[in-house]
């Protein structure tokens, strides 16, 4: 190849045209470096058939400057970076920029300079530099990093570097990862999970694309059966990708795998320090890394070889994307496999409504696991209707749910209350002029903090200290927390079972790996009596000696009346509830509620997965809401109102006819103001076989706004607000 087309990483740029000069060696999926003015890019070598690119001479293209030290992408990457783009309506350039997502690795060389506390103290000590040294202690990592970790400037660091207090550390950047071991720890199977991990495994050998909807209730050991695909995947040498919703849920999963094949995992995730990503990329990019876990961000990376996909508790929200690139990463996940030809493991106990349909269909294949290992039973469901047992006033436990509670109590077992709600109260207010705390940056009221004494906003970083005094009306002394969240939950159980020991689980508390590993030791050695949290509490976990659930208020999630509503609280509280009872001894759930009437409460009670996927099903066909027919939403947003209004007028002014959509709005979206910008909302509803994507990009493609204005578009959109 002499002339060259590259998709640059640069969503503003457009793919160009390069001369490869004498003697560089590229092919398609190469990485490479290119001049453009006085600048370099990067870019990635791509089929001049699939794009698009301006019409340059022979004579006047520019050379290449340099083709990175890294492996060429794949193909059937490239092709995924494409479909991705395309279904979601996003540049290409930003989806590929997801998976050349270490700067570093790209880099060659194989060292990095990192920083410690060298325990010396500097002769100057100002306040900025002795917090810098308090926050940095046991810290090791690139200047920048720490900056961000102690808070102070980059040239304070460095005059500490000067100052001997910091000192350089030579990382090694190659090391290799310790290899799994398939046959460390063999575990005994039931015959049920025999029959799941088989099946797993000779797709495994057979080495085609086969989605699996590894359909198995709460403690069945899904995790032990997905293993063998994975032991198989180690014994002829592929890779295996795990996708896990969240990263507070990996420390469990690190400490399986290790006890499963003598080695954890290569860990991904967007969090990681750059000398940790730089590794695992390269390692992954080379085939070294044997099994990879990660969040949704690990689905783009560069796998040498891979050989299966685990998507685990695959039925989540979080694996859908809300910036940047809006995409769903089980549903790319299935994509990838099908463009790599390789089995893909959907893993969950209350499955995506959109997952049961196409395995009921047969797209899927369903794989099921109806008992529980080991001869555990599945909990007692019963319902406590708030209306006729009423807790006591200002307080928000029922006396059932306490009295269940001290009976655990005295026989030493544990309790878990579930609320989906961070903070002492959701909403403060002043008793005598009736202020109320807002966001001035969102629209949404700030939750009280107590643990940190302060007034938080949930979706921006605005946060102040709680005053006094009302700030509208002065007077001292007037305000009041309005409603509950997991602390004052917790002070409740104080209060009510003073010499339980209780632990507060959040992601305000559980905020760092460490932190997690201590409480799970904790309860798994009896250091808790109870466990108050939120979402955070309803996955992964396994106590044995946990054997009450309470959920606290099951018509939260209810409210706002969001398409996956009830589906999302059916599989919470079906999630929590699975927390109870996985030993020896029986558990019990108890659901407080105000409507017990509500399909999806009646049908968690019945313990009837079925009645609820055939409500909800019914349900969603009559809405034309998916898998039926399709959404979309466009989201239009600015700092300035009037300017984001306009544009949403001028957009919805242009909306395309067409037969099989609908268009709805523009109106304001339920969170007018987030961030600071003022937004407003299209929804698109489609029929199944309409071309939604086209006609959106038919529709905003010849419209321009100035930069200030945001459009994004959001395909099959699991936020509404
Ligand atoms: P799920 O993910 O389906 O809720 P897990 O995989 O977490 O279930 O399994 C539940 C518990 O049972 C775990 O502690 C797991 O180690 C244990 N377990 C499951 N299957 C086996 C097995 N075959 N041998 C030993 N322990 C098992
Ligand atoms: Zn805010």
């Amino acid at each position: 190849m002499n002339r060259v087309r590259i998709l640059v990483l640069n969503a503003a740029l457009g793919p160009l045209d390069y001369r490869v000069p004498e003697g560089m060696v590229v092919e398609y999926g190469s990485v490479v470096m290119a001049p453009l003015g006085p600048r370099q890019i990067i870019g990635i070598v791509w089929e001049k058939e699939r794009l698009e690119a301006g019409d340059v001479p022979d004579s006047k293209l520019r050379p290449l400057l340099e083709a990175l030290p890294v492996p060429p992408l794949q193909q059937p990457l490239r092709r995924l970076i494409e479909w991705t783009a395309d279904y979601y309506c996003a540049a290409l350039a930003s989806v590929a920029r997801m998976t050349l997502s270490s700067s570093a690795a790209l880099k060659g060389g194989s060292t990095l300079t990192e920083y410690r506390l060298t325990g010396d103290l500097p002769q100057r000590m100002t306040p900025q530099r002795a917090a810098a040294i308090d926050s940095l202690a046991g810290e090791q990592a690139t200047i920048r990093e720490l900056a961000d970790i102690s808070g102070v400037s980059d040239g304070v660091l460095r005059g500490l570097v000067g100052a001997g207090v910091i000192e350089p550390v030579t990382v090694h950047l190659d090391r290799p990862y310790p290899a799994a071991d398939p046959s460390f720890a063999i575990p005994k199977l039931s015959p049920d999970q025999n029959k799941a991990a088989d099946c797993l495994v000779t797709a495994m050998r057979d080495g085609a694309f086969r989605p699996f909807l590894l359909d198995g209730v709460t403690g069945s050991g899904k995790t032990e059966c997905y293993f063998e695909a994975i032991a198989e995947a180690l014994k002829s040498k592929r890779q295996t990708l795990v996708m896990l919703p969240e990263i507070a849920l990996t420390q469990n999963f690190l400490r399986r795998f290790e006890h499963r094949f003598g080695t954890p995992p290569v860990l991904w995730h967007s969090s990681l320090k750059q000398a940790e990503r730089r590794r695992a990329w390269r390692a992954i990019a080379s085939g070294e890394a044997q099994v990879v876990v990660g969040a949704r961000s690990a689905l783009f990376l560069p796998y040498a070889d891979l050989g299966l996909i685990i998507v685990d508790e695959a039925h989540e929200v979080s694996f859908k994307q809300d910036e940047g690139v809006r995409y769903n990463a089980r549903d790319v996940a299935v994509i990838r496999a099908r463009f790599e030809g390789i089995p893909v493991v959907l893993a969950s106990a209350t499955p995506a409504l959109e997952s049961m349909q196409l395995a009921d269909s047969g797209v899927y294949e369903r794989i099921e696991l109806p008992d529980r290992f080991g001869g555990a039973s599945l909990p007692d469901i019963s319902v406590i209707n708030l209306c006729k047992e009423a807790p006591a006033r200002g307080h928000w436990l029922a006396p059932r749910l306490v009295t269940e509670m001290e009976a655990r109590l005295e026989r030493g077992e544990q309790s878990l209350l579930f609320l989906n709600r961070r903070g002492y109260a959701p909403l403060t207010l002043c008793r005598h002029c009736g202020y109320r705390f807002q966001c001035p940056n969102c629209s949404a009221w700030l939750v009280e903090h107590r643990f940190s004494q302060r007034l938080a906003c949930h979706h921006c970083s605005h946060e102040l200290p709680v005053p006094d005094a009302c700030p509208e009306c002065a007077t001292g002394d007037c305000l009041v927390a309005c409603g509950p969240g997991v602390e004052r939950i917790a002070d409740e159980v104080a209060e009510v079972l003073p010499k339980a020991r209780i632990a507060l689980v959040t992601s305000d508390t559980l905020n760092t790996p460490d932190k997690v590993s201590a409480f799970v030791a904790a309860a798994e050695e009896g250091g808790i009596d109870v466990i108050v949290g939120t979402q955070l509490v309803t996955k992964g976990y396994h106590f044995p000696e946990l054997t009450l659930v309470g959920v606290v208020d099951a018509d939260l999630g209810l409210e706002g009346g969001d398409l996956r509503a009830g589906e999302r609280t059916y599989q919470q509280i079906a999630q929590v509830a699975g927390r109870a009872g996985r030993g020896e001894k029986h558990g019990e759930v108890l659901i407080q509620t105000r409507h017990p009437e509500a399909a999806v409460i009646t049908a968690l009670a019945a313990g009837d997965r079925d009645a609820f996927y055939e409500a909800e099903t019914r349900a969603r066909r009559d809405a034309g809401a998916p898998p039926f027919g399709r959404w979309a939403a466009i989201i239009v947003s600015s700092e300035n109102e009037n300017e984001a209004r306009d544009a949403a007028r001028a957009i919805g002014g242009s909306r395309p006819a067409h037969p099989d959509i609908a268009i709805l709005g523009p109106a304001p979206a339920p969170l007018a103001l987030l961030r600071g910008r003022y937004r407003y909302r299209l929804l698109i509803n489609a029929r199944r076989s309409a071309q939604v994507q086209r006609v959106i990009r038919d529709w905003l493609g010849p419209l321009h706004f100035p930069r200030s204005i945001r459009v994004s578009v959001d395909i099959d959109p699991y936020s509404f607000v």
